[in-house]
């Protein structure tokens, strides 16, 4: 199965560069309006940005490139809603490329190494879609540190905050990942609680805290590949649902649960010392225990949101979710 599917890809790679020899070179790049890409000898691709409106032979390259690695499009040379589409999938799948729908010089790029087989593009796999699509909006000040995102509220797929840093405190892991990151004020608070909790004598790690939204993709495909899509989305968060998004969110745990993220944190020490003071430091527990349906997620003792001392202290004390502060019930 695999082998046959090699050959095929194999085959078309072939295909692509007869055709791309046998093409006039001077393929009419009537786009070139806009930032010139440098043309390449051996692509059929153009040279010139496209995005949604642009038309002409230029337009129809790209259309047939999207064809040819497994894109059901129609070749029309006018740059549709299709198109856009299908360009947003393709853009999704690779980790570099931000969603954008629009073709450009890193777009280029991949698409190239599609056409040559390098990779197996997936159509439909980017296009995860969000949980309502109906009720479901974008939020429009997404670096607001009182911004909700859940299942009816989803970051724009090109959020990426722009100040983020490595909170000084504990990891149970030395590399300098993403997960390492918050924004730079709940960084600072998440350093004050972690101070608050060593003065108590308690052992608490950092576990998870900045996420991507195509990192988020990844996990949420990997996990509908494992359970189902009905299961994952009990559990997980579909890309620009989540809120390590934001970067507001950390992930706590301790050696005692051999630093995995489950509801036995609440037991520990580390756990209920975090239940009691979190607010002091400007945190909430986000999806607390019985507010399932509220929040649409289950009971997650580890995970803190930033939200400053004052909302958090009022969350608390009222007992109440983040939705139910924001009137957004
Ligand atoms: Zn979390």
């Amino acid at each position: 199965m695999k082998r046959k599917l090699l050959s095929i890809i194999l085959l078309l790679s072939v295909l692509c560069l007869f055709t791309a020899c046998t093409e006039p070179t001077t393929a009419n790049h009537s786009g070139s309006k806009d930032t010139t890409i440098e043309p390449k000898n051996d692509s059929e691709l153009p040279a010139s940005t496209l995005k949604s409106g642009d038309s002409g032979e230029d337009v129809k390259e790209l259309q047939a490139a999207l064809v040819k690695i497994g894109y059901e499009i129609s070749v029309t040379g006018n740059f549709d809603n299709e198109t856009t589409e299908a360009l947003k999938d393709f853009q999704a799948q690779q980790v570099k490329l931000p969603a954008s729908g629009e073709y450009n010089q890193a777009t280029m790029k991949w698409l190239k190494k599609a056409l040559d087989g390098e990779f197996a593009v997936e159509p439909g796999k980017g296009s995860v879609p969000i949980s309502n699509p109906e009720e479901t909006v974008i939020v429009d000040d997404p670096s607001d540190t009182l911004v909700l995102v859940n299942k009816s509220h989803a970051l724009p797929n090109d959020y990426i905050p722009d100040d983020l840093i490595a909170p000084n405190v504990r990891f149970p892991f030395t590399q300098d990942l993403p997960k390492r990151y918050m924004r730079e004020e709940a960084a600072h608070a998440l350093e004050d609680l972690f101070k608050a909790s060593d003065k108590a004598g308690l052992d608490l790690f950092a576990q998870s805290g900045y996420r991507s939204y195509n990192t988020q993709e990844s996990i949420f495909a990997s996990y509908v590949a494992k359970d189902g899509e009905d299961a994952a989305n009990k559990y997980s968060a579909r890309p620009g649902e989540s809120e390590h998004q934001t970067g507001l969110t950390m992930d706590v745990t301790s050696p005692e649960i051999n630093f995995n993220l489950n509801t036995n944190f609440a037991k520990t020490e580390e756990g209920k010392w975090v239940k009691a003071h979190a607010h002091e430091y400007g945190f909430i527990i986000r999806y607390p225990k019985g507010k399932e349906s509220i929040t649409k997620y289950q009971y997650e003792p580890w995970h803190l949101r930033y939200v400053g001392k004052e909302v958090a202290t009022v969350i608390h004390e009222k007992d109440i979710t983040l939705e139910k502060y924001l009137g957004a019930l």
